[in-house]
C-alpha cells in the first residue's frame, strides 16, 4: 500500500476489512455521512441502541474541532497536525484554520485505511496553504513525527497546534494514552497548543459503559476516562480558557445550537492548552 497520497498514485487495493466494523465508519455513520457499510451500521445501530447520546456526542464533538481550530487559527497558529482524522466531512480541520489564514499549513493522520483512501478531500486545501496526509498510528508518536509528510509540510522547531480529537477513548489501559500524549507535548516547542476531546463515564455512567462494551463486542477496545484523567492529558501546560468542560461547554457559538444539549448528550470532555 502506498503510503503517501499528493504526489503520487494512490494505490487503494488495500484491505478496508468491511466485514468488519471501524471506529472510523461507525463514527461517519453517527455524522449522517455515507461513508459506512453493513458491518459498522449494524455495530453502530447496537451503540446508539444502548447509547442514543453517540448521535448527539459525535455532532458536538465536530463542532468542538471546529470552535477550536478557528480560535488557534485567530490566536496566530499557523501549523496544525491532526492525528485520529476520520473520514473526510467538511468543513474538515484545514478549511477552517485555511478560511482564517490560508497560508496555514496541515498535516492529517489517521490509521485507518478507509481515511487514507478518502484523502484527496483533504488535501484540496488553500493554494497559499499546505495539506498533506499521514498514514500512521497515533500509539507511535515517534514514527509520526519521523513521517515524511509530517517532517516535508511541518517546521517541528516552530509552534505546533496538535488536535487529538476523540482518538485518544481508542488507547485503552491505564498509562499507555498519557505516555503517548506525553510523547507529542515534549517533541513540540513551546507556544505549541494541544486539544483534546475524549468520552467520559461521568455523566450517563450506564449508557456509555454498555456503549465502550458495544464496541469492544465489535473488535474496537475502547475506554472512557474521569475528569481528572483527562485534566492529567495537560500537565505543566496551560489550559485555555473556560478550561476542561464538556465539549458543548467550551467556547460556545451561538449558531451551535448547543444550548438545548446537556452534558450526557455531549458525552465527552474537551480542553485546549498551551506549551509555556
Ligand atoms: N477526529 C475526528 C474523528 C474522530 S473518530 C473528529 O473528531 O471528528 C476517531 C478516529 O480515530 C477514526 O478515524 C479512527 O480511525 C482514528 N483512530 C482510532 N485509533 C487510532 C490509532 N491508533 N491511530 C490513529 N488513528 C486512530
Amino acid at each position: 500500500m502506498s503510503e503517501t497520497v499528493g504526489d503520487g498514485p494512490v494505490d487503494l487495493e488495500v484491505d478496508l476489512e468491511l466485514d468488519r466494523a471501524h471506529s472510523a465508519r461507525m463514527y461517519d455513520y453517527y455524522l449522517g455521512g455515507h461513508t459506512n457499510f453493513p458491518a459498522d451500521r449494524e455495530a453502530a445501530g447496537r451503540a446508539v441502541a444502548v447509547f442514543p447520546a453517540a448521535l448527539s456526542a459525535a455532532r458536538v464533538n465536530r463542532r468542538f474541532m471546529q470552535r477550536a481550530t478557528r480560535r488557534l487559527a485567530t490566536a496566530g497558529m499557523r501549523q496544525f497536525l491532526d492525528v485520529g482524522t476520520g473520514i473526510p466531512t467538511s468543513p474538515n480541520l484545514h478549511e477552517i484554520a485555511q478560511e482564517v489564514a490560508p497560508e496555514a499549513r496541515v498535516v492529517y493522520a489517521d490509521n485507518d485505511p478507509i481515511v487514507l483512501a478518502h484523502a484527496q478531500a483533504l488535501l484540496r486545501g488553500h493554494p497559499a496553504g499546505r495539506t498533506a496526509y499521514c498514514q500512521a498510528d497515533v500509539t507511535d508518536p515517534a514514527a509520526l513525527l519521523a513521517a515524511p509528510e509530517v517532517r516535508g509540510t511541518l517546521d517541528l522547531d516552530r509552534p505546533v497546534a496538535l488536535s487529538l480529537i476523540a482518538v485518544l477513548h481508542f488507547v485503552p489501559g491505564e498509562h499507555r494514552a498519557h505516555e503517548i500524549v506525553e510523547h507529542f507535548k515534549a517533541a513540540l516547542p513551546a507556544g505549541s497548543t494541544l486539544a483534546v476531546s475524549h468520552v467520559t463515564a461521568e455523566f450517563d455512567p450506564e449508557g456509555v459503559t454498555r456503549a465502550t462494551e458495544a464496541y469492544r463486542a465489535a473488535g474496537t477496545p475502547a475506554q472512557a476516562r474521569t475528569k481528572e484523567e483527562f485534566t492529567r492529558f495537560f500537565d505543566g501546560w496551560e489550559l485555555l480558557e473556560p478550561g476542561v468542560v464538556p465539549s458543548h461547554r467550551w467556547r460556545p457559538d451561538p449558531v451551535d445550537g448547543a444550548g438545548n444539549i446537556t452534558d450526557a448528550e455531549a458525552a465527552c470532555y474537551a480542553a485546549v492548552a498551551r506549551k509555556p
